[in-house]
């Protein structure tokens, strides 16, 4: 998902005569004169073929073209671009892969997005501290490459192979082996920054913990409104001497879901436990060609990972407690091979929806594990209110659910009606007592949810903390927040922010 690398020469001024863009232009002539002289005429993109690539995240359903793209190699380069943008006041959104799914790499008219994947050096490798350092571009699944095979990295997207590590930082991903392993922000250590006036800062070091305020635990999850990371430090840890991965095939979801409760009450703690349900399996299946019984209500895989004894001891229990609830297909994964398969039936089941549907909406909200079952009854109940197909995908053992809500987008209002639905299926995760995000971030597509779950003095407290780092306003805005706002503003009666004046954001 990275953006174009080619030698093609930059077109004319920042703004493309005739490009469909709706905000009024502004001559960002002199920006882009700065920017190609800090990182070469050859990696920023202003004409409207190039910028194209950059419109979307992994949330098609948005898109912006930037007034220009750059592409710095290396921290002294973002730090140039950042204090050029904050010298003429223009906004940048910073962007890893692309691969984010709640817009938070949606770009801004009239503004700059910043591309670090072009930043994609491992920067040192200190096994005997488990630490690694490296530039913001480099992928997920990189990380544990250049560490392995004696150590890895635990935080797994199932986009691992193309997500960014910045963009991992920026949203505090998770993933497959999250409940065992914690987020990304358990294995973030130190962070080099550049924040939005320009100034480099590093935050952190290879220590496990620093004194004072927690400004890492703060950046990390802030979804680009904080600055720019450039170097991340991360602690990875020594792989596991065993692995043992199965797959049970249940009649429903609350069978499995039982399996998921009665494993973690026994005290087992998998390395990873995810579920898909029926139409997932179906989905999934057209992809991977894994021999999965199309029809089953669910399957559920379970790894456990740690010492070859326990881990041999614990998985005849798992096994046990899968056909008591109802299991009567458990498939044990004879080698890597077939270990792999399984992975890769769970980890297509978001891009194997397009078998399915035509257009889908991926949800991710949480709820306590213990409601699951009755949050799946009730999200299938929407489903068939509003006569949509709701496949179900999750990290079972985090109660972190991705509901992937199918529509055709060709048909007259079918995609507001999803959007709906999906908004149904958060109300029903708070109602559950959860959250209306996971993994995914709130980005531009949930900010109009925040305040089903903060009230007014906590999002002034979080507008309080975005204005320390960034009085100007100039990261990524309209983003998060659900009212934008200026620093110093207090909330009170509605007056036009100048955001919203500019067609940049709007109130809900
Ligand atoms: C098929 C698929 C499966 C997925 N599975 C998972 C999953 O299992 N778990 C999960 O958590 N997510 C998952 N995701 C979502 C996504 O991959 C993650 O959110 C990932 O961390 C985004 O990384 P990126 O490099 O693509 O970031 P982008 O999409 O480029 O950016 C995401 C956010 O990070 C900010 N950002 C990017 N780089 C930086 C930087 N250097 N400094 C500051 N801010 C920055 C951007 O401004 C934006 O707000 C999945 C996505 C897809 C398409």
């Amino acid at each position: 998902m990275d953006g174009p690398v080619t030698d093609a020469a930059p077109e004319g001024p920042a703004r493309v005569e005739g490009a469909p863009r709706g905000a009024p232009a502004r001559d960002l002539t002199g920006l882009v004169e700065a920017l190609r002289r800090i990182v070469g005429e050859r990696w920023v993109y202003t004409s409207e073929h190039e910028l194209r690539t950059y419109e979307s995240d992994g949330l098609l359903q948005y898109h912006v073209i930037p007034a220009a793209a750059v592409l710095p190699g290396s921290a002294e380069e973002v730090q140039a671009v950042v204090k050029a943008c904050a010298d003429a006041g223009v906004a940048w959104v910073a962007r890893g892969a692309g691969s984010g799914l709640s817009g938070g790499a949606l770009p801004i008219e009239d503004g700059v997005l910043i591309v670090v994947a072009r930043m994609k050096r491992v920067l040192d490798i200190d096994l005997a501290n488990q630490r690694i350092c490296v530039e913001p571009g480099v992928t997920n699944a990189n990380v544990s490459a250049a560490v392995g095979p004696g150590f890895f990295y635990p935080p797994d997207p199932s986009s691992q192979i193309v997500c960014s590590i910045g963009g991992n930082v920026a949203e505090n991903s998770g993933g497959a082996h999250c409940f065992k392993y914690g987020f990304t922000t358990n294995y973030v250590t130190g962070l080099e920054v550049v924040l939005p006036d320009g100034e480099m800062v590093q935050i952190g070091g290879m220590e496990l913990d620093h004194p004072g305020y927690d400004l890492l635990g703060a950046f990390v999850g802030s979804e680009g409104t904080l600055g720019v990371a450039t170097k991340v430090w991360l602690r990875v840890v020594p792989s596991p001497e065993a692995v043992k991965t199965l797959v049970a095939f249940f009649d429903t979801t609350r069978h499995a879901g039982e399996a998921v409760s009665q494993i973690v009450q026994a005290g087992v703690v998998p390395g990873a436990i995810e579920m898909m349900d029926e139409k997932a399996i179906e989905a999934s299946e057209q992809m991977a060609n894994a021999g999965y019984p199309v029809g089953r209500g669910a399957a559920l895989l379970v790894e456990l990972d740690g010492a070859e004894r326990e881990c041999e001891a614990r998985f005849e229990e798992v096994v046990g407690i899968c056909e008591a609830c109802g299991s009567d297909d458990v498939r044990v994964a004879r080698d890597e091979t077939e270990r792999a398969l399984f992975w890769k039936t769970r980890k297509a089941a978001f891009p194997a929806m397009g078998r399915i549907s035509p257009n889908y909406f991926v949800q991710d909200g949480v709820i306590p594990r213990t409601k699951l079952p009755e949050v799946l009854e009730r999200i299938e109940a929407l489903g068939k209110e509003y006569g949509m197909i709701v496949a179900n995908v999750f990290h079972a053992g985090d109660g972190n659910l991705h509901p992937l809500v199918c529509y055709d987008g060709r048909n007259e209002g079918e995609a507001e009606r999803a959007e709906e639905l999906s908004g149904k299926i958060l109300d029903a995760c708070l109602d559950a007592g959860g959250s209306i995000t996971g993994e995914h971030g709130v980005g531009v597509d949930k900010k109009k949810h925040m305040p089903k779950m903060f009230g007014e003095p906590d999002l002034d407290a979080f507008q309080r903390l975005r204005c320390a780092f960034d009085p100007a306003g100039l990261a990524n805005p309209g983003k998060v927040m659900p009212t934008p706002r200026l620093c110093g503003e207090v909330p009170g009666p509605y007056r036009q922010h100048p955001l919203e004046a500019a067609g940049l954001a709007e109130r809900f």
